[in-house]
C-alpha cells in the first residue's frame, strides 16, 4: 500500500510518498508561493531519478496537487507508475476543536465539521481544507483520512484543559487549551516505550518538542494530560518568534501606548517576540549559539530563558504526574543543538538525571544520551509526523 501524506499551508504544500510495507519514503516534495508564481521541488528518493527544482505556475492548490502527481507519476521523476498506485492520502490538520480526538477518514460531513473548527485557527485550518479539496477535486475517491495535532490532546483532564475565565466562554464558545504537535508528541513518546522495551501504557514520558515553534507534552502511561501551547499555539515556551506566555495586562499596555490594533499586537507577539525580540539576533538557534559564543548578552540570554522555561514546564509536568521515567528531546532545534540538550538538562539534577556527553554529540538517530545509571531516562528521538498520518491513514482504510 502506498500513501501520499499532505501538509498544505496557505501558500505552500510538502507531500511524502510511503510505501507502507517497508515504511520507506519513495518521494518527497515541496510546492511554494501557490497562489503567487509557484514553485516545486520534487525528490525521488528511490530508483535514481533526478530532483525536479524549477518554477512552475501554481495559481492555486489544484494545480500544485495536479503538478506533484505529475511528477509522482511521470517516466523522468516518477517513483509509481500511475495515479491508482496511491492507495489513499493522509492529511495533516491543525485544529479538529473537541469534536475529532482521533484521525478520521474525510467525507462530506467530516469536511462539514472541520470548516466548523475553522475559527479556532483562522490561518491554519482554511489552507489544509483547501488542500483536501483540491486532492478530491484532482484523486477523485481515492480514500482520503484526516490526521489532527490537536487530536492526541484531547485526553487532557478538565483541570489541565480549562482555563480560568467564566465557564460560559468554555460552554458557548470551546474557549480551552486544545494544545499542538500532538502527532508529534505521539510520534516520539510511542516510539520511546519501544526503546525502553516496556509498555507505554506503564510509563510516565515528558515529550520537548523544540523548534521554530515549541511544545511539552506530560503523557502519562500513553495519554496526553497536559501540554504547554494552549488555545492558539501562542502560550507555553518562549518560541522562536512567539512570546509563549505572558500576563494579558501587557497587551492592554501597549495597544494603549503604542495605539497599536489587536492584528498588529499579535503579529508582535506572534512574529517579533520569542528568542528573536529578546536577541535582535535571530529565531533560528544556531545563530544564537553563534551570537552567544561571541559574547552577545541578549543573545546568551534568550537561550538561557528558552533552557529555564523548557525546565520549568517539564518540572510542572512531573509534579503533575507524579513523576517520570524519561524525557524526550525531538524537533530541530531538539534533534541537533548538543548545546541546548545540555543546558535544560542540567536543570534536571533533582530527578537524577545524568547526560553522558559522548551519545549527547551523536546526531540522527534515536538515542538514549543518559547514562546507564540515570534515574530517569533522557532520549534523542527525531520525530516523523509524516510516518504518524501514514500509519493512521493505512489503519483507517484498511
Ligand atoms: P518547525 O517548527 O518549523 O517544524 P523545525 O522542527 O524544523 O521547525 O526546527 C527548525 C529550527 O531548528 C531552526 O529554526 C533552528 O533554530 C533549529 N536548528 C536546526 N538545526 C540546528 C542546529 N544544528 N543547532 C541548533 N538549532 C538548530
Amino acid at each position: 500500500m502506498k500513501i501520499l501524506v499532505i501538509n498544505a499551508g496557505s501558500s505552500s504544500l510538502k507531500y511524502q510518498l510511503i510505501d507502507m510495507e517497508t515504511e520507506e519514503v519513495l518521494a518527497k516534495g515541496l510546492c511554494e508561493r501557490i497562489g503567487i508564481d509557484g514553485h516545486l521541488k520534487h525528490s525521488p528518493l528511490v530508483g535514481g531519478k533526478p530532483i525536479f527544482n524549477e518554477d512552475l505556475p501554481l495559481p492555486t492548490h489544484s494545480e500544485a496537487i495536479a503538478a506533484v502527481i505529475d511528477k509522482l507519476t511521470s517516466a523522468e521523476y516518477g517513483v509509481v507508475s500511475s495515479m491508482s498506485e496511491i492507495d489513499a492520502v493522509g492529511h495533516r490538520v491543525v485544529h479538529g476543536g473537541e469534536k475529532f480526538a482521533s484521525s478520521v477518514k474525510i467525507d462530506d460531513a467530516v469536511m462539514a465539521a472541520l470548516e466548523e473548527c475553522t475559527p479556532f485557527a483562522p490561518l491554519h485550518n482554511p489552507a489544509n481544507i483547501t488542500g483536501i479539496n483540491a486532492c478530491r477535486a484532482v484523486m477523485g475517491d481515492v480514500p482520503m483520512v484526516a490526521v489532527f495535532d490537536t487530536a492526541f490532546h484531547q485526553t487532557m483532564p478538565g483541570k489541565a484543559y480549562m482555563y480560568a475565565v467564566p465557564y460560559e466562554y468554555y460552554q458557548n464558545d470551546g474557549i480551552r487549551r486544545y494544545g499542538f504537535h500532538g502527532t508529534s508528541h505521539r510520534y516520539v513518546s510511542s516510539r520511546c516505550a519501544e526503546l525502553m522495551g516496556k509498555p507505554i501504557e506503564e510509563l510516565k514520558l515528558i515529550s520537548c518538542h523544540m523548534g521554530n515553534g515549541s511544545s511539552i507534552c506530560a503523557i502519562d502511561h500513553g495519554k496526553c494530560v497536559d501540554t504547554s501551547m494552549g488555545f492558539t499555539p501562542l502560550v507555553g515556551l518562549p518560541m522562536g518568534t512567539r512570546c509563549g506566555d505572558l500576563d494579558a495586562g501587557v497587551i492592554q499596555f501597549l495597544m494603549n501606548k503604542y495605539g497599536y490594533s489587536i492584528d498588529e499586537m499579535l503579529n508582535i507577539l506572534n512574529k517579533k517576540s520569542g528568542v528573536l525580540g529578546v536577541s535582535g539576533v535571530s529565531s533560528d538557534f544556531r545563530d544564537l549559539d553563534a551570537a552567544a559564543s561571541q559574547g552577545n548578552d541578549r543573545a546568551r540570554l534568550a537561550l538561557d530563558m528558552f533552557h529555564y522555561w523548557v525546565a520549568k514546564v517539564a518540572g510542572s509536568y512531573v509534579a503533575a504526574m507524579n513523576g517520570v521515567d524519561a524525557i524526550i528531546y525531538t524537533a530541530g532545534v531538539g534533534e541537533n543543538s548538543k548545546e541546548t540538550r545540555a543546558a535544560i538538562s542540567s536543570y534536571f539534577g533533582y530527578l537524577g538525571v545524568a547526560i553522558d556527553p559522548e551519545a549527547n554529540s551523536k546526531r540522527g538517530e534515536d538515542i538514549m544520551i543518559s547514562t546507564p545509571d540515570s534515574k530517569v531516562k533522557v532520549f534523542v528521538i527525531p520525530t516523523n509526523e509524516e510516518l504518524v498520518i501514514a500509519r493512521d491513514t493505512r489503519d483507517i482504510v484498511s
